[in-house]
């Protein structure tokens, strides 16, 4: 058994950006010449999450309605009232999705549905450089 460990850099534009990484990680495995193990990317920081999704407009629309829904920008945070950095519901929202993702890499091919994109949400309240890690582990 082998672990190999990859960073991917990636810069959001805006809160609430969804940036399809699929590729990217795509990459990052087919480079490792591993074959059967998990696949776990991650991303760093406590304000952006990791999930799959169908990589389509209405769903890149309809994701983050559901997240004011759930956790509206306008309601009072303690996090706010303590460190006077507006974001608050970037952090519960960050959360509750999570920021990473395990995915079963099978006889070279991770096991991805056609309409599963692998997707970083940016939630935080400006763009930031976001630094994921692709950990493999597997043979
Ligand atoms: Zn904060």
């Amino acid at each position: 058994m082998t672990v190999i460990t990859k960073k991917i850099q990636i810069k959001s534009r805006s809160e609430n950006d969804i940036l399809d990484i699929t590729d990217k990680v795509s990459e990052v495995v087919k480079e490792s010449k591993m074959e059967n193990g998990a696949i776990i990317v991650f991303v760093v920081g406590s304000t952006a999450a990791i999930t799959t999704i169908e990589y389509e407009s209405g769903l890149r629309k309809d994701f983050p309605e559901m997240l004011s829904r759930l956790a509206p920008r306008e309601i009072e945070y303690a996090h706010d009232n303590t460190w006077h950095d507006g974001n608050g519901h970037s952090h519960v929202r960050a959360s509750l999705i999570g920021p990473s993702l395990a995915i079963p890499l099978i006889e070279g091919h991770l096991t991805l549905g056609t309409w599963q994109q692998i997707v970083l949400i940016e939630l935080d309240t400006r763009p930031r450089e976001r630094k994921i890690i692709v950990q493999m582990i597997g043979d």
